[in-house]
């Protein structure tokens, strides 16, 4: 049990298992907590009492206090109990300087137990790991425990630093409601069936975009929430159904004040509840174009160097069959260097080889740096001055390994990105103290949906664009770059906004390339369009997931570990059991009937 009662005096003088100290010594005092642990030793009782605060061990003698000894004789692990007794110090050599009440401990004289407990599914007073389904289900006794108490209470006072920062300039924290319409971010909305009017529905919010964007409208030109979102996606190891946004919208904003403001929150957060050295100040900023061409990724991972090095260029005239395919079909090659793995056993290259083709590449190419020699399948296809391109050319050094991919840009840096993972992992590159911040800009706006044979926001449909390329939204819309930012701490997205379209017509034609029909847009769209007729000042904001951001500071990693309940990784509540069924009668209200074919039920 982590003793927090020095992080967290109460302010109130309050007693709790953590406060009492020396200098209370011979003070009469009432504790409430639940039994952490119970020794029996020579006679002598010794509870530990715990509460969030921390822990006071307390001693019943039977000499001194025959009722309360006899009754503490039969209390167990998480009974709670009302103590009653004198704080004394400890015996001599029985200090405990891990514990803030660790000098003393309380004599009991009266023991009142308030309630029983059964014995728990898992012990609540060790580390250990326990399944998480089990976890879940009891979520009320994990968060007894105190990796989750610290997890939990972390959270608080980041949330809490996060307001604190934010109404001390100026901004206001303004609620949006839950219920609305469908507001498209790229996921499928979670529905809502209206009662009142069978057959409409209302939709939870996947982010409170177009009202943060109307509320700049209205005037707020700082605006803030802690706001949750909810998107019906495939579920990752890092998601979940619903989760928390920090929310800001500013108006008269520029990307450069929106990321300084993002940055010096991050910096002030990272220093408050971080131990761990932010690698560089001011976050690096990466285009999108330099990310992707350096990390072959767009939340790149800066803890480490290893980057991507193209050496099409070097080997545009080759006869290497593969790679002048490739180069000749618009393709590209790219390499890194390992370095010192010139030695790894097949076995080890057989296995990078298959990470590069779970990320669809169809080979990878080694090529290993000894004192004497290039060796390497594809060394004897080409020439002198390509091999030394391809190792020398690129900082590969003797012991080094080159791995090189050739194929499309998007396989190549999807392939190449995740070996440079696997290698900065494998090889220990990764400073576990380091904060490796930095800020991902000038995103595509759009992109080809190939299926639907239209263009698609990349982040979301409201995102402007950079004035010098406009004039490629009629010959090259793919090109126009979006005052889009992510803010990345390694390798993971924080979060990210953009600067909005505040004039209707910029909007309308974004809308029209995005191939959405004129009726659709005013249902979908119209309150937040016609808003934009009415005098919307520049505007343009950003989110930043708290989940995931309590969980690069807590240090786990996974985000269920920060939510006090959340779903598991399948999207379920196993301690509620949802989703579930219905009565036919609820459905019966909504005018609702299902389809038994779809059906599913859970187990
Ligand atoms: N609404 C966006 C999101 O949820 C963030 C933003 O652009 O402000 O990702």
């Amino acid at each position: 049990m982590t003793d927090r009662s020095n992080t967290n005096p109460s302010q109130f003088g309050r007693l709790t298992c953590g406060s009492l100290r020396i200098d209370q010594a011979g003070e009469s005092v009432a504790l409430r907590g639940w039994v952490h642990r119970r020794r029996d030793l020579g006679g002598l009782i010794f509870i530990d009492l715990r509460d969030r605060y921390g822990l006071t061990q307390v001693v019943f003698n039977p000499q001194i206090a025959p009722d309360a000894h006899e009754l503490a004789s039969g209390v167990r692990p998480e009974y709670v109990l009302k103590v009653g007794g004198t704080v004394r110090p400890r015996p001599e050599g029985t200090i405990n300087p891990k514990l803030a009440t660790g000098e003393i401990e309380v004599e009991g004289l009266a023991l009142e137990v308030l309630n029983e407990s059964k014995t728990p599914p898992f012990e609540l007073n060790q580390e250990g790991e326990v399944d998480e389904g089990v976890r879940l289900r009891h979520r009320y006794l994990d968060l007894r425990r105190s990796r989750l108490q610290r997890n939990i209470v972390l959270r608080h006072d980041v949330v809490a630093a996060m307001r604190d920062f934010l109404i001390a300039r100026d901004f206001l924290e303004i609620e949006t409601p839950n219920l609305i319409k469908s507001t498209p971010e790229g996921a499928r909305d979670f529905l809502v069936p209206s009662s009142g009017f069978p057959g409409n529905f209302y939709a939870l919010p996947q982010s409170p975009q177009q009202l943060k964007q109307l509320l700049m409208v209205a005037g707020f030109d700082r605006y803030f929430q802690v706001a949750r979102c909810f998107r019906d996606e495939p579920q990752r190891a890092d998601r979940q159904p619903e989760f928390t946004q920090l929310d800001i919208e500013m108006s008269f904003v520029e990307p450069d004040e929106v990321m300084g403001l993002s940055e010096n929150l991050f910096l002030e957060l990272s220093r408050r509840f971080s131990t761990k050295r932010i690698r560089e100040t001011p976050f690096p900023r990466l285009t999108y174009a330099q990310a992707m061409d350096r990390f072959g990724n767009d939340r790149p991972d800066l803890r480490f160097g290893i980057e991507l090095r193209d050496v099409s260029n070097a080997l545009t005239g080759t006869s290497f069959n593969a790679f002048a395919q490739t180069l000749s079909g618009g393709g590209q090659v790219k390499a890194i260097v390992v370095p010192g793995a010139a030695d790894y056993s097949r076995r080890e290259i057989d296995g990078l080889t298959e990470l590069a083709k779970q990320s669809g590449a169809k080979g990878m190419a080694t090529l290993a740096v000894r004192a004497d020699e290039v060796r390497g399948p594809i060394a004897k296809f080409l020439s002198p001055s390509e091999l030394d391109a391809l190792t020398t050319g690129i900082g590969a050094n003797t012991g080094d390994l080159v791995l090189a991919v050739a194929d499309t840009p998007q396989v190549v840096a999807k392939s190449l990105s995740a070996l440079r993972l696997e290698i900065g992992n494998r090889l220990g590159l990764i400073d576990p103290n380091v904060f490796a911040y930095c800020w991902v800009y000038e995103f595509p706006l759009l992109e080809w949906n190939e299926e639907e044979g239209r263009w698609e926001a990349t982040h979301n449909p409201f995102s402007g664009y950079l004035e010098e390329d406009a004039p490629l939204l009629d010959t090259d819309p793919g090109a126009v770059r979006a005052k889009q930012y992510d803010l990345v701490l390694n390798g993971y997205e924080l979060g990210g906004g953009s600067v909005r379209n505040h004039r209707r017509a910029d909007q309308e034609r974004l809308f029209a390339l995005m191939g959405y029909p004129a009726n659709e847009l005013a249902g979908r769209f119209g309150a937040l369009l016609d808003a934009l007729d009415y005098g919307a000042p520049p505007h343009g904001g950003v989110a930043m997931g708290i989940d995931r951001v309590v969980m690069l500071l807590a240090d786990e990693e996974n985000i269920r570990e920060v939510i006090a309940f959340p779903k598991n990784q399948r999207g379920l509540d196993l301690m509620f059991g949802a989703p579930d069924l219905v009565v036919p009668s609820q459905l019966d209200e909504l005018g609702l009937r299902l389809d038994p074919d779809k059906q599913t039920t859970i187990r």
